[in-house]
């Protein structure tokens, strides 16, 4: 990504790699990222390309403002389904079950991934597993819906295999230094697990080229607009 905030968003010129192989070390070694290496079950069937336009995958670094964008955008926007996915994080002060996050403990998400019913899944900051269940997704799309998921990097390459024709968008701070400055801001987090998140996010921003588009966060507003955009919403 560029740490120039005056620079203009980047179109990444590489998609992501649908050979998991070839672009996904979780894929193939659990260790070396901090996803999951067991891959979500894709046997069911995955939308088809015209359903599968309509789904935007928000990516990009912890404490960049992807809960923020999308969120503005679901309030301009009501008719944009938003996915809510199942954690086994503990909620933070504010979180409502079912609104925020399906809060799950590990036994429940065992259970999910078993039962094939997440779209995809991972370890996210080396702690807790996040997922996006897969029946709301095939619905919101059925029904004809725009539909975006916020999730992390190694989701998104999860989501590139099973639906290539969706659209992919990193969310990129204006500079290394801004991320950390949100991420200490936010104070939800305790020094260790702020450094760890540091540690993801610098893995998670090398993988920038991999989107179809990239829009800065410089500004909540225009990083909106730009979202909604990029969406094909009616402006
Ligand atoms: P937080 O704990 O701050 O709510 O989220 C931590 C990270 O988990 C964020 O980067 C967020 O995008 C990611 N995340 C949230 N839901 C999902 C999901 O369903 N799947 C994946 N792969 N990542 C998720």
């Amino acid at each position: 990504m560029s740490t120039d905030p005056d620079a203009p968003s980047v179109d990444g010129t590489e998609p992501i790699a649908t050979d998991p192989a070839a672009s996904d070390p979780a894929a193939t070694d659990p260790a070396a990222t901090d996803a999951a290496g067991a891959e979500p079950a894709t046997a069911q069937p995955a939308a088809t390309g015209d359903a599968q336009r309509r789904l935007t995958v928000l990516a990009g670094p912890t404490a960049v403002g992807k809960g923020t964008v999308s969120a503005a955008v679901r309030r301009l926007y009501p008719q944009v389904w938003l996915s809510v996915s199942a954690t086994t994080r503990a909620p933070r002060p504010g979180e409502v079950d079912g609104v925020h996050y399906h809060f799950v403990d590990d036994a429940e998400f065992d259970r999910m991934v078993a039962a094939g019913e997440l779209l995809e899944w991972a370890v996210v900051h080396r702690r807790a597993r996040y997922g996006t269940p897969r029946g709301p997704v095939q619905q919101a799309l059925e029904e004809g819906r725009a539909a975006l998921l916020e999730i992390d990097l190694q989701g998104a390459r999860q989501v590139r295999r099973s639906m290539p024709e969706a659209h992919f968008v990193f969310l990129a701070p204006p500079s290394w230094d801004e991320l950390v400055r949100r991420l200490v801001g936010r104070g939800t987090e305790t020094a260790e697990e702020r450094e760890r998140r540091l540690a993801t996010a610098r893995a998670e921003l090398a993988a920038e080229p991999e989107f179809d588009v990239t829009i800065v966060n410089d500004d909540v507003g225009r990083a909106t607009a730009e979202l909604v955009r990029q969406m094909g919403l009616p402006v």
